[in-house]
């Protein structure tokens, strides 16, 4: 298992994976895992181990990655190698942001928010709320705690190309760029928060919002891409933001050739969105001094995190093991691997 000294600290862009265990259902239809995760930063796409009579023959694929989280990884194991050490960014004036990329049903809101697949909705375990978590511990420090710094929340989803404030009623928000290329949320909600407790009370808000009215919640999660920060001010002013991004299912780019003209517009829209998020983040990696954000409403939102000398990001590729989904898991590690 990863431990400590696997830590790196000093990347700008960090990629990992993470696969989840095969669930019931696959179970049910006898999906099989192709996944095999056999060192702390490699991961394997191979035909199943059982022996099985095979029409569609998988050739064996190897992919590195800075972490490989297996299906026996916790959220609390994933957020220590991802999203914890770009805490310290935002106390130290910086821009972070952690996405979830992947196919619809492989774990993305899972390692984000937290479990909403049963009665029991928990949002405590999910990297929103253990970053909060952090975030209080670190106010606590002297060096910080003499700051008098501010703590703010914003919840908001990205649909279609459109904002709406996941904290105030679904309001749809426009988005402006001033002269001096600063980009605005007009009118987005941002609540001061206390406590953990505080920002869990936010999350279940906006996921409650998010799902409202729809039929199935993963229906609508997986056109949509959801956008949590934490806000850093000191006296009324900016000092750090960190953006925790779960994105849209990466398979809805497919829906480019669906017959209904609005599921075309949406995957058309998801489709430009992820590739102008991977040109972006590799602009980063790469200093270059021109960031494509005006390419998506997602990048344009986050331009001034994809900017600036203390940017750092954090990309979690979500991996289900089922041979079913197979191609969608290469579609999902090429994009991760192109990051880098
Ligand atoms: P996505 O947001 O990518 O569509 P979800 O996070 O909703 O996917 O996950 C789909 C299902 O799989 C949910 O029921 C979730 O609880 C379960 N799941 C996802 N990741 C894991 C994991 N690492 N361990 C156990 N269950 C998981
Ligand atoms: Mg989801």
């Amino acid at each position: 298992p990863l431990t400590s000294n696997d830590l790196i600290e000093e990347h700008r862009i960090c990629v990992c994976v993470r696969a989840r265990p095969l669930n019931k259902k696959e179970i049910s239809v006898k999906d099989l895992d192709v996944i095999t995760i056999p060192s702390k930063d490699v991961v394997m796409v191979h035909e199943p181990k059982q022996k099985v009579d095979l029409t569609r023959y998988l050739e064996n694929q190897t992919f590195r990655f800075d972490y490989a989280f297996d299906e026996n990884s916790t959220n609390e194991m994933v957020y220590r190698f991802t999203a914890q050490p770009l805490v310290e960014t935002i106390f130290e004036r910086g821009m972070a942001t952690c996405f979830a990329y992947g196919q619809t049903g492989s774990g993305k809101t899972h390692t984000m928010g937290g479990d909403f697949s049963g009665k029991n909705q928990d949002c405590s375990k999910g990297i929103y709320a253990l970053s909060a978590r952090d975030v209080f511990l670190m106010l606590k420090k002297p060096v910080y705690k003499k700051l008098d710094l501010q703590v703010f929340a914003t919840f908001f989803e990205i649909y279609s190309g459109k904002v709406f404030d996941l904290l105030n009623h679904k309001a749809k928000l426009r988005v402006l760029e001033d002269g001096k290329q600063q980009v605005q949320v007009v009118g987005l909600q941002e609540r001061e928060v206390k406590c953990t407790e505080d920002v869990l009370k936010l999350i279940e808000m906006g996921n409650s919002c998010r799902t409202s009215g729809q039929t199935s919640a993963n229906a609508h999660s997986s056109r949509s891409h959801a956008v949590f920060q934490i806000i850093l001010r000191r006296r009324g002013k900016m000092h750090g933001k960190f953006s925790l991004i779960d994105l849209a299912g990466n398979e809805r780019g497919a829906d480019t050739s669906s017959a209904d003209r609005q599921t075309r517009l949406e995957g058309a829209e998801i489709n430009k969105s992820l590739l102008a998020l991977k040109e972006c983040i590799r602009a980063l990696g790469r200093n270059k001094p021109h960031t494509p954000f005006r390419a998506s409403k997602l990048t344009q939102v986050l331009r001034d995190s994809f900017i600036g000398e203390n940017s750092r990001t954090c990309m979690i590729a979500t991996v289900s093991p089922g041979m079913a989904s197979c191609e969608n898991t290469l579609n999902t590690l090429r994009y991760a691997n192109r990051l880098v």
